[in-house]
């Protein structure tokens, strides 16, 4: 009976629509507007029911050297060999963060250390970000929280934002390496001066969007 319904369903839908003998098949692909197939729509149909992640604005389209896109990628995963890291797998580590040498170190204390603070306050008044919340990173958990927060969507500048998130995390990374292993240790302020000049190459070689919240100097 049910077989029957739907063979009745169907006849009534169909009946409206004339068919013309003589006329040939056309074939229509439904993933555009006109019809036609372009190999654009096909690679697109592939992607959907995807879920955009906010990697995609806070890393890879940001303006950043790439060997800085792969660590932020790493470090925003919390995968980078902090101490915790290397304990876990009962491998030589250092211990107590190296910046403030109070807390064991993990990649979430890591960026928002008293030291980093430090840092992050310098910059903060260097481009005048009084949107930037640094204060509220302390309650923030993962370094992911804490890093995408620096470039969500109600951040003013927040393409400048991404590429300033790297620059200053990835120069807070190579201070943490310089104490671990070569055991020399460099002030915030001297930090900060690197990463103005280097905020000023960025520029220089193409980094328009940081260039926008830079004071002209
Ligand atoms: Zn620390």
């Amino acid at each position: 009976m049910e077989h029957i319904r739907q063979l009745v369903t169907l006849w009534a839908r169909l009946r409206a629509i004339p068919l013309a003998v003589d006329a040939e098949d056309t074939i229509t692909w439904k993933h555009t507007a006109s019809g036609i197939y372009s190999a654009t729509s096909a690679y697109s149909a592939q992607l959907l029911g995807l879920v955009s992640s906010p990697m995609g604005f806070a890393v890879w389209k940001a303006w950043a050297p790439p060997k800085m896109k792969f660590f932020a990628w790493l470090a925003i995963q919390n995968r980078v060999w902090t101490a915790d890291r290397l304990e876990r797998r009962g491998w030589p580590n250092c211990g107590l963060c190296p910046l403030c040498k109070q807390t064991l170190e993990t990649a979430s204390h890591i960026f928002k250390c008293r030291y980093s603070i430090r840092l992050w306050g310098l910059i903060k008044g260097w481009l005048k970000l009084d949107y930037l919340d640094i204060s509220s990173w302390i309650t923030m958990r993962s370094i992911k929280d804490c890093w995408l927060n620096m470039s969500n969507s109600s951040m003013p500048n927040r393409k400048a934002m991404a590429s300033l998130a790297m620059l200053t995390c990835w120069t807070i990374w190579c201070e943490r390496n310089a104490r671990v292993f070569r055991h020399k240790s460099t002030l915030p302020s001297v930090l900060f001066s690197n990463i103005k000049s280097d905020a000023n190459l960025w520029v220089i070689a193409g980094a328009k969007h940081l260039g926008q919240i830079m004071p002209g100097e």
